[in-house]
């Protein structure tokens, strides 16, 4: 009853046109094929093998995280997860680009899903970590395994101020695996979760952490790229 009042009073909108859509968390058919764009990144120097990014950080995806992560605005995550609905159920079907189908088949029979840690004061500010909102709740909805064994052992300064350089020598080492977790990462594919992925320092970070559990594989997704398509 009060949805529908307040659909009546703020009728739900595409996040990207603005146009007028039938219910909230929806894009427009036009805009979400634009920015449901998956991309796989393989860097060659990384320890993790690959990482799917769903859609380029720019125009309205760059909003939604802007209400998310700022303004603490959690209205904007049913059309953040309405991306990472679609890409997955599309990939089900290869009805999208191959990337995203690919990394399915990387992904093997039973990954285990880890989001990227905040920092304890970082997430009291916050209120939340992103990386858990955006894709805890989708990923064990269709089954996954999910487990937070990373912890940040120190306070870094925002990635987004840094260049590349700085950005890599403000997470080394300042990510741990939390104590009695290691057992459950050993000879698994592990996927580590984010909101954006640009230059890979903090994937990078988490990783080597990851890695002294002996994980079988590290895999990484976030929602969006910040580098170029
Ligand atoms: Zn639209």
């Amino acid at each position: 009853m009060f949805t529908a009042l307040l659909d009546f009073l703020f009728p739900p909108r595409c996040p990207g046109c603005k146009d007028y859509t039938e219910s909230p968390g929806q894009w427009c058919p036009a805009c979400e094929e634009e920015y449901l764009a998956p991309k796989l990144f393989m860097d060659v120097d990384s320890p993790i093998e690959a990482v799917l990014c769903l859609a380029p950080y720019e125009g309205a995806v760059r909003e939604l995280l802007h209400r998310l992560k700022f303004r603490r605005d959690e209205g904007a995550l049913p059309y953040l997860h309405q991306l990472i609905k679609q890409c997955w159920e599309a990939a089900d079907e290869s009805a999208i680009s191959g990337d995203a189908e690919r990394f399915r088949n990387y992904l093997g029979d039973d990954p285990l899903f880890v989001p990227v840690a905040l920092h304890p004061a970082r997430e009291k500010e916050r209120g939340f970590n992103q990386a858990v909102l955006l894709w805890r709740d989708f990923l064990t909805g269709w089954g996954y395994q999910w487990l937070e064994p990373l912890e940040r052992t120190r306070e870094t300064l925002p990635q987004y101020t840094l260049n590349k350089k700085e950005r890599e020598e403000n997470v080394q080492g300042a990510f741990g695996l939390r104590q009695g977790y290691a057992e459950q990462l050993a000879s698994r594919t592990v996927v580590l979760v984010d909101d954006i992925y640009t230059t890979g320092a903090t994937m990078n970070a988490c990783a080597d952490a990851l890695k002294k559990a002996g994980p079988k594989r590290i895999l990484a997704i976030t929602l969006a790229s910040g580098r170029n398509f």
